[in-house]
């Protein structure tokens, strides 16, 4: 039997909201703190792979989202000078039947708000421009968090969703600063009116030397969402994230096939990210607090799981509380979620140099033998995502 009837996540980012409803689903009393003044997400696209969108059917707003979406006929990795494929993985009718749900492109700012509305209809309690600073376990068996402006809210079980950045992580580990991976994204939202051509419809990885170009429909095909990686030296900006100069972008992507320089000759601005990572953490939990999402295994995004990673865990989070005492169920969390994680981390990384052609003749011969297996061998490249895409979290 649970021992938690009130939460506090600190985070309403997609992640933080997740958990939010998650909880609030089993009666539990959820506060989520937040710093931003008001409700919001970047202007970008998501991929929303079959593992992650059964956990959204879980939580009751498929249905709802699927008027936002946009359903890829494959997954296709192209070369980005000739187009020639690399690898052409049917996904539409193929994943529903091979994973028991589809994969799916949805606006950012979509997600979120359905997120908030089911959270808001849910009962779930949100106080905004609320910025945690630290956490005290108090003696009644209660933790205690602090703003700061001095304002305290205290509950059974606090669940840090702040991050990469993480103030509960930091205050649990202690301060270490996130690695910059030595690669950058951009990334920016089109109008189809404005394309001179044609994109196809897929979720589409263009891989070239050191950089590569992901392009994928959004909103029902209305925008073509891009994500523009380069590899660079080091990250001078105090901020992570900053507004990007378009011309730049352009030129660094000269010479790319037409459907790219076309993307981006569309664009007409663009936000530019430090990727950051984190080594695995020794520990996700500590007394009466636990982390989810990038607060505990931020991750270069070239296996598109990092929110997938963080909407898995806030439902695991949420089933294990449910199912025995805190103390337990934190660590059951752990044991089932942090290998998972860990191991979608190092697949994300290892992308990397598959995307941006490293290792000479090695490398050539590696997308050969990808081109090869995923003409006369498709199962054996489908058997490789199983894993990822086939995980259903309430079948543990
Ligand atoms: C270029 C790029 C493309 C990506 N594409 C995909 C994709 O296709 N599919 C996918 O699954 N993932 C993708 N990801 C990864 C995904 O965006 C992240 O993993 C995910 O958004 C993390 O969610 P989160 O809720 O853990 O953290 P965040 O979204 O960072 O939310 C944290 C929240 O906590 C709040 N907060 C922070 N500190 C405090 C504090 N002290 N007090 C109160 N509030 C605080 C913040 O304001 C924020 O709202 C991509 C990432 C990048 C960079």
């Amino acid at each position: 039997m649970s021992q938690v009837s009130h939460i506090i996540i600190v985070g309403a980012g997609i992640g933080g909201l997740s958990a939010a409803l998650a909880f609030a689903k089993q009666n539990v009393q959820v506060t989520v703190l937040e710093q931003a003044e008001c409700f919001g997400e970047v202007g970008a696209g998501l991929q929303i792979s079959p593992n992650v969108l059964k956990v959204l059917r879980y939580l009751g707003l498929e249905t709802e989202l699927s008027q936002y979406a946009f359903t890829p006929q494959h997954a296709s990795m192209r070369d980005y000078k000739t187009g020639d494929y690399y690898l052409k993985v049917p996904l539409a009718d193929q994943a529903v039947h091979r994973y028991g749900a589809p994969y799916w492109h949805l606006h950012r700012a979509d997600l979120h708000r359905v997120l908030v509305n089911g959270c808001k209809a849910a009962g779930v309690e949100f106080v905004l421009n609320a910025n945690m600073t630290h956490y005290d376990e108090t003696a009644e068996k209660s933790v205690q968090v602090t703003l700061d402006d001095g304002r305290t809210f205290a509950a059974d079980l606090l669940v840090g969703a702040d991050g990469i950045h993480s103030t509960v992580r930091e205050q649990m580990l202690g301060y270490e600063k996130a690695t910059f991976m030595g690669q950058v994204a951009w990334r920016g939202i089109v109008p189809v009116s404005e394309l001179k051509v044609q994109v196809q419809p897929d979720a589409c990885v263009w891989v070239g030397p050191n950089r590569h170009f992901v392009s994928y429909y959004l909103r029902g095909g209305e925008y073509v969402n891009f994500v523009a990686v380069e590899e660079r030296d080091d990250w001078r900006s105090e901020s992570w994230r900053e507004e990007g100069n378009v011309a730049e972008l352009k030129q660094n992507f000269s010479g790319w096939h037409p459907e790219v320089t076309e993307i981006l000759y569309a664009a007409s601005n663009s936000f530019l990210w430090a990727l950051n990572g984190r080594d695995e953490l020794p520990t996700w939990h500590q007394g009466r607090v636990a982390l989810l999402g990038d607060a505990c295994h931020p991750m270069l995004p070239f296996m598109a799981q990092g929110a997938a990673m963080a909407i898995e865990d806030a439902y695991v989070l949420a089933k294990c509380v449910a199912d025995c005492r805190l103390s337990d169920a934190l660590i059951e969390y752990e044991k089932i979620r942090k290998p998972r994680a860990t191991k979608i981390q190092k697949m994300s990384k290892a992308n990397a140099s598959l995307y941006h052609m490293h290792g000479g003749l090695v490398g050539k011969m590696k997308l050969k033998a990808l081109k090869a297996a995923s003409q006369f061998a498709p199962d054996l490249i489908q058997s490789k995502l199983d894993p990822v895409y086939g995980y259903d979290v309430n079948q543990l």
